[in-house]
This record gives structure tokens, sequence and C-alpha cells, in this order.
């Protein structure tokens, strides 16, 4: 297809004279060429950006809506080869992709309907003779930059908030997965959207094109999710001009269970949304603790679960691990499972990169099970965005709060328990943005996305996730 060559600027196809290559995280295939854009063709789609806001801003909440929700139908339409698109670019099994298309498309849907009710207020004022109104209206041209975890949700979770608003947007999807972002960008196009009010600027260096998104005058608001050392990088360069920023960034997730949950049940949600994307999710338990009492029966439950997990191509219906994005990702893990043997841990399944066969061109490595975790450990406090599950044991409900809280990070938290009175203790006591009790998919478009602390800034999803991208107007009449 013509358009997977190309950035879109302006209601534009762009092609360049530099390209870069995507290949396929499982099997090393090139599967595309994509244009190499730099600062010049970010300011170019700035440029558009700015130049469509008034007509864009001014257009009615219904006639934004109607382009969104055309989105959504598009998309769903084209689920099946945007799920395939998704599988060979950023390896994820096809089913999971499949559910990631579904995600990105509800956020169209979502804020097609919130635009809508974009309300203001009336005051109440203690001067018998005035009014004071308020208005919500767009920031003005946004910056976003996605991430490649997840290459078509978090790119919608942005867009639509930010149209709905009646703000114009310039994306630098991740070098790895700028197809998915040209695919959603062709959803766009055809459902209408008029030229320059979304831009794609597609490059292997984001190193200049994230520098123009914070340094131009034009730009107004900065949307950023990726890592925590990348989005404090640009929030700092951002800083000068005052730009409203918001950061979605790295976590660190303690999944708890105390000795009253079901062990098979905790065993089950654990195994499952540890994996998810081959734990290369923001919100992946990364520190399961685990009472004492139900320590064994929770491990053994686990484990068989886990090592009956296949990894390999995301397109083979038996697959459900996929590969790492990159060989630093297998080196990564690989450095944290060494350094955790090395002081005590006890491995029982995985441990190893996996190679030679269907692997040999990929970046795989073993769903891995990790007990006896301790403070000392790599893999206690860093991310580790890959397929190790760290199991670290626990006696009592004030001692676990204290070690899940203890990180810079706070995104996400799991809590397993029948006990309704501890359930809600610690969800109050957990220093975290989302926290699911016995659930493992505490998400939605309409439930609002985000971290405390070193996770993050502001909200994504939800009537909060529109509001990063509205101003607070205050009228105060004399009547
Ligand atoms: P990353 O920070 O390296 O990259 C994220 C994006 O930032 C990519 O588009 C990349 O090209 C861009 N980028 C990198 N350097 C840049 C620069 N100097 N200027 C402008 N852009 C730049 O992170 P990653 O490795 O791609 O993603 C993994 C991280 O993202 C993890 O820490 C994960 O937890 C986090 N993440 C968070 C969420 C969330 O919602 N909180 C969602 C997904 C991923």
């Amino acid at each position: 297809m013509a358009w997977q060559l190309c950035m879109y600027i302006n209601g534009e196809w762009l092609k360049t004279d530099q390209q870069f290559s995507v290949t396929n995280p499982a099997t090393g295939d090139v599967i595309e060429r994509v244009p190499d854009g730099d600062h010049s063709h970010a300011k170019l789609a700035i440029d558009a950006a700015s130049a469509a806001y008034k007509s864009w801003s001014s257009a009615t909440a219904y006639a934004r809506a109607e382009v969104l929700q055309k989105a959504y139908s598009l998309m769903i339409a084209r689920k099946q080869v945007l799920a395939e698109l998704l599988t060979s670019e950023q390896g994820k099994p096809l089913k999971a992709a499949l559910n990631e298309v579904q995600y990105a498309a509800d956020f169209l849907r979502w804020f097609a309907e919130e635009a809508k009710r974009v309300y203001g207020e009336t005051i109440p004022s203690a001067r018998a003779d005035q009014r004071f109104i308020v208005r919500y209206q767009p920031i003005g041209v946004v910056a976003a930059v996605t991430p490649w975890n997840y290459p078509i949700s978090m790119v919608t979770r942005k867009v639509a908030p930010a149209l709905a608003a009646g703000c114009t947007i310039v994306l630098k999807p991740a070098e790895a997965t700028p197809l998915c972002a040209i695919a959603v960008f062709d959803i766009l196009h055809e459902a209408g959207l008029p030229a320059g009010v979304a831009n794609l600027v597609t490059t292997l260096d984001p190193a200049p094109v994230g520098k123009e998104f914070c340094t131009n005058p034009k730009v107004k608001k900065l949307t950023f999710t990726g890592s925590t050392a990348v989005g404090k990088k640009l929030s700092q360069d951002a800083a000068p001009q005052l730009k409203r920023v918001s950061l979605e960034l790295g976590g660190h997730a303690p999944f708890i269970v105390f000795d009253d949950a079901d062990p098979i049940r905790a065993a089950k949600g654990a195994s499952l949304v540890k994996f998810l994307n081959t734990g290369q999710a923001c919100i992946s338990p990364n520190r399961i603790f685990v009472q004492r009492g139900i320590l064994d029966s929770f491990i053994q439950t686990f484990t068989e679960r886990v090592a009956k997990m296949k990894a390999g191509n995301g397109l083979e219906p038996e697959v459900s691990i996929g590969p790492l994005v990159n060989h630093a990702a297998v080196e990564k893990v690989s450095r944290q499972v060494e350094d955790a043997l090395k002081k005590g841990a006890i491995l029982h399944s995985g441990g190893e990169p996996l190679s030679g066969g269907q692997y040999s061109a990929g970046h795989f490595y073993a769903p891995t099970v990790l007990s006896n975790v301790s403070e000392d450990m790599l893999i206690y406090r860093e991310e580790t965005f890959g397929p190790v599950a760290a199991i670290i044991s626990f006696d009592s409900y004030d001692q676990v709060i204290k070690m899940a809280n203890d990180t810079h990070y706070g995104l996400a938290a799991y809590v397993y328990t029948e006990n309704l009175s501890r359930a809600m203790h610690a969800f109050e006591a957990l220093d975290f943005g989302i926290i699911g009790i016995n659930d493992i998919n505490p998400t939605s478009a309409a439930a609002p996305f985000g971290g405390m602390s070193e996770s993050g800034l502001g909200r994504e999803g939800a009537r909060e996730g529109l509001a990063e991208y509205l101003e607070t107007k205050l009228g105060g009449f004399s009547i």
C-alpha cells in the first residue's frame, strides 16, 4: 500500500529520500522502509497544525465527534488487518493484538461521545452585581510522542482526546513501530479529518524531532508515553516555555496476594497479567508479593501455568509469548535473572534466552519464574519489561504495604484478598495511580489511566484525559 511508505503532513502523504527499515522482532525480517524525518519535517508539521487550529477548534463538537466516530468504524472494520500488522511489527500474539486494536478503537468512540460534553460552569459570586462563567477551550497545537509496546492504542489514547477537545496535533511514533501509526493516520485521513489537523512525523532518531516539539513556540502542549528518563528530559526541555506537559512513564507494579485469597485464582491472574505483551507493559507486575501461608500453593499453580506458555511468532495460533523488542531488552532481562540467581533467588521455570531454530533471528527469552527474591537484587528495584516473574514472600499487611510503596514509581498495583476491609485499606494505602482489586485489567477508555511520583503527570482516558487538552477560562461579568 502506497501510504505505508509515507509521513502524513498537512493532509498529504510525504516521501523522503532518507528512509529506515522496520523489522519483525520475531523473525528479523525487514517488513517495510519508512521515511526518516528530521526536525525540519517536525517544523513543517507544526506549522500545518498551527494553520489548521483556527478552523478545527471552532468547528462544532458534533462535527469533530463525527470524524472520530467514522475513524472508530473504520478501525473496527480493519481490526484483523491492523492486528496482523501489529503482530508483525511489534510481536505480540495475534489475540492480544486484536484486543489492542479494540482498545485503541474504544478511545476514538469514547472521546467522540465525550467531545459533546465539555460543559462550562457558572459560579455564584459574593457580589450582587457580578457573574462568573467558566469555559473550557482547547489548548492549541499538541506534540505527541508514543512508545512501541502498544503502538496503536497509545496513538489513539492521545489523538482522540486532543481532536475531541479541538486541538490539532503532531505525533512522532516510536522508531520500532511506525507502520501501526501510519495505519492509524490512514484511517483518520479516510474518516475525513481536514488537512493539518493531525500530522505524523516518522524518524529513526527521535532527539531532533523531540527538541523541535519542546522548543517550537507554536506547540502549546507536549504529551509523552515512554521511559521515565526520556520523559524527564523532554519535560526539562519544554519547561523554559512553560508548555503544558503530560507524561505516562515507567512502572514497577506490586502484585500483592494475601493469604485469605484463593491462591489458584490469584496465580491465574498473576500469570495472565505478568506475561501480557511478554512483560513489556508499564502496568506489568514487577514484584509479586505472596503471604507466606499460601506461598507454596501459589508458586506451584503459577509455575505450572507459566511452564505451559509457548514462545514464538505471534502469528502462530498456540503462541502466547512473543519476542522482546530488541537484543538490548534480552540482555537486560538476562542481567536481572543472573543477578537474582547469584544472590539466592530460586528458579522454577525458564531462566535463559531462547535461541536456535525458530528463535534464531528473533529476540526471545523463556518465560521465567523466580522466588525468594530479595531487596538486594536488581529485579527488586528496576523495571524489568520482560517475561520474568519475581516472587517475594511477606508476613504482615504493614510489611507488604511498606515494601510495595518502596519505589520511585507509582503507576499500577494489584491486590488479591477476599477481605473487603483489607482491600479498602490497601486501596487507600498504596501510592499508585491504578489499583486492581482481584482484577488484572483495571483499564478502559472510560477510566483515568496514569501514575503518581516518577510514573508520570496527568491522566489519559476518561474525563481527566480530555481535561489534559483543555484550558480553563474564567469570565467575571460586572452587570
Ligand atoms: P523510550 O522512552 O525510549 O521511548 C518512548 C518514545 O520516546 C519513543 O517514541 C522514542 O522514539 C521517544 N524518544 C526517545 N528519546 C527521545 C528524545 N530524546 N526526544 C524525543 N523522543 C524520544 O521508551 P521505550 O523503551 O520505547 O518504552 C518503554 C517505556 O515506556 C517503559 O518504561 C514503559 O513503562 C513506558 N510506558 C509507559 C506507559 C504508560 O502509560 N505509563 C505505556 C507504555 C510504555
